[in-house]
């Protein structure tokens, strides 16, 4: 989380790194500060947002330049004082962290015994320090970095700059993502390539254990051990329109609106009617392989996760595999058994959730074959995996998942249809998929016309302090995705259950106040579900339902139709309506939708 920017060049920093910030300002909105050179250190930080911060900068803050930051505090609450950027005691040397340093307080103690007094509560401060006490035995900034830095244990995406040598920024990534920008006779970096395409579309990105130093007519890589290392330039497909809110009162709103291109994009030259199959260039399997792995496990965190269990079960009913998801954040620590007939798939968004990272690297490190389900072209997670999709859906900017979920769904599909055809499953049945899938991108249009309706009827529930969502088996994801995506923007509680587990504990809960949203698909399963929602209206719970058809009046309250697909696919148009309805919700509640409290888009601390 949070966000770094970083300017060297002919013109004023502080409105570019201003611009940089706002772009980044959903990994992190707790706090903001930025730092320039000239003649000495000019700092600005502020508790609050990045607008708060622009108010606060003086129209003449000269200097060509500077870092900034934007926070999502770890260590010390927010506040002006522990706002980024921090300094060292002489004032000559001013950093930007994002990540946790772990022996921040073991570091911090020393420093102090040491007679350094500090001015914040955050981890990141004793960098500032650290690099102070080398860079004035050293006539290299760089070097004083490196000397820092292997002193500490944690993760880190930094910016720093030196008064006194005022014509670099040296920048260092060590599990917080750290992206380059080339321009004319000036220089960028950033967490993420948002605060750049407005300046440039030629990137570079860091390795963990790689540092650059960025002068206004070029950078060097190094390692930790101060080898060069030689980058190639990416060109970066979005550009700047793609992170406006393009009329739309929130990005939320703009990004489910998007869905029908963007799962458009998604399937586009991926499905081939000749033999019913997708086609997945970047997966880096022969068929002889896919043939091979025995299971498909699946990571991922959040919204992510839940996708991923859409996939499971997209791939255990198509490819006949046996499929589970599991959060990545729990796969990493519980020392997982990784084996040789198991294929991985991590789901990342952004490609750089730390968590889902370091469970790719443990899994990478043990020898297992890991797939990327990725939005954001060469990220970590894409470049770690060993092949991998990309979901083409555009830089999603809202901290709740929406069109990344839709199109991480979709590319399960495509990547369950493959693996089916590499099976068992039928060339009919393929065809069956094929011609599923085209249809998707005018249904989601369908369903999206259904917003006036769905709006309404997010009033009329969204007082109530909590709501359980349910589904049977393809839609238990669905449901889970349901609560998540109400708990995030509209901060109402929000529990998903299997339909089959209510009468196993949770009916307990239910009665008028506690009303439920069940997502009940024209499957073999509808008889149960419908037992299911006979069983909540006996205990006077009132029922919202999500399926194919009008509900009898006697089993539900209200209800969402939504167009049919396959089975297998339902699931992928039935979370439609639950974004809309979460959106809605948070709107008639006042909720700040795209950037809700405590949370921060791609993840990239522990
Ligand atoms: N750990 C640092 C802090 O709490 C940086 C957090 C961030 O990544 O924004 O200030």
């Amino acid at each position: 989380m949070c966000g770094i920017v970083a300017y060297v060049g002919p013109k004023d920093a502080a409105p570019i790194l201003l611009e940089g910030l706002q772009r980044l300002e959903y990994r992190g909105y707790d706090s903001a500060g930025l730092a320039v050179v000239n003649r000495g250190l000019k700092t600005r930080k502020v508790k609050g947002r990045v607008a708060d911060l622009a108010s606060a900068v003086p129209a003449r803050f000269k200097g060509g330049i500077g870092i900034g930051h934007t926070r999502w505090a770890t260590h010390g609450v927010p506040s002006d004082l522990n706002a980024h950027p921090h300094l060292d005691a002489a004032e000559r040397i001013a950093v930007v962290h994002n990540g946790i340093i772990e022996n921040a307080d073991e570091l911090r103690a020393k420093l102090t015994a040491d007679g350094v007094d500090f001015a914040s509560e955050t981890d990141s401060e004793v960098l500032a320090h650290l690099i102070s006490r080398t860079v004035k035995d050293t006539d290299s900034l760089e070097e004083a970095v490196r000397t820092a830095l292997k002193l500490v244990v944690g993760t880190y995406g930094i910016a720093v700059v030196d008064a006194e040598r005022s014509g670099e920024v040296v920048v260092a990534r060590n599990g917080s993502p750290i992206v380059l920008g080339i321009g004319e006779k000036e220089m960028f970096a950033a967490s993420d390539v948002a605060a750049l395409v407005r300046y440039t579309r030629q990137v570079v990105h860091l390795e963990d254990g790689e540092l650059a130093v960025l002068r206004a007519d070029g950078f060097h890589t190094f390692t930790m051990d101060a080898r060069e290392t030689a980058k190639v330039p990416l060109t970066v497909d979005w550009d700047a329109g793609h992170y406006d809110t393009g009329g739309y009162e929130h990005y939320l709103l703009k990004e489910i609106s998007e869905q029908p291109d963007t799962v458009a994009r998604t399937l586009r030259g991926r499905i081939d009617d000749r033999f019913h199959i997708a086609h997945l260039g970047g997966l880096n399997l022969t068929p002889h392989e896919t043939r091979a792995f025995r299971r498909v496990k699946i990571i991922g965190c959040g919204s992510a996760y839940y996708s991923g269990q859409i996939g499971a079960q997209l791939i255990e009913e198509l490819a006949r595999i046996p499929a589970d998801a599991e959060p990545a954040s729990e796969f990493r620590y519980r020392n997982p058994v990784v084996e040789h007939d198991t294929l991985y798939v991590a789901i990342s968004q952004s490609g750089e959730t730390y968590d889902t990272l370091a469970a790719v690297q443990e899994l990478k490190r043990k020898g297992g074959r890991v797939l990327g389900i990725v939005n954001t072209v060469g990220s970590a997670i894409a470049r770690e995996c060993d092949g991998g999709v990309y979901l083409h859906a555009g830089p999603e900017v809202s901290v709740a998942s929406t069109k990344a979920f839709t199109s991480t769904a979709v590319s399960f599909a495509l990547l369950a249809l493959h693996f089916g055809r590499v099976h068992d499953l039928s060339p009919a049945d393929g065809r069956r998929i094929c011609e599923a899938l085209r249809l998707l991108p005018g249904q989601i249009a369908q369903i999206l016309e259904l917003e006036p309706r769905i709006a309404e009827l997010a009033r009329k529930y969204a007082d109530h302090p909590s709501m359980m969502f349910v589904g049977r088996v393809r839609g238990y994801p669905v449901a889970r995705e349901g609560a998540q995506k109400l708990k995030e923007i509209s901060y109402v509680h929000a529990e998903a259950y299997p339909a089959s587990e209510l009468k196993h504990g949770p009916l307990a809960l239910i009665g008028p106040d506690m009303p439920t949203v069940a997502i009940v698909p024209d499957d073999e399963l509808l008889d149960k579900n419908l037992t299911t929602l006979g069983e909540i209206r006996a205990r006077g719970g009132r029922v919202l339902m999500v399926g194919h058809r009008e509900a009898d009046p006697r089993l539900a309250d209200d209800c969402i139709v939504v167009p049919k697909s396959e089975v297998e696919l339902d699931p992928i148009l039935l979370t439609l309506p639950l974004q809309l309805f979460a959106y809605h919700a948070a709107v008639a509640l006042g909720r700040d939708v795209d950037k809700p409290r405590n949370l921060a888009k791609s993840v990239t601390v522990e």
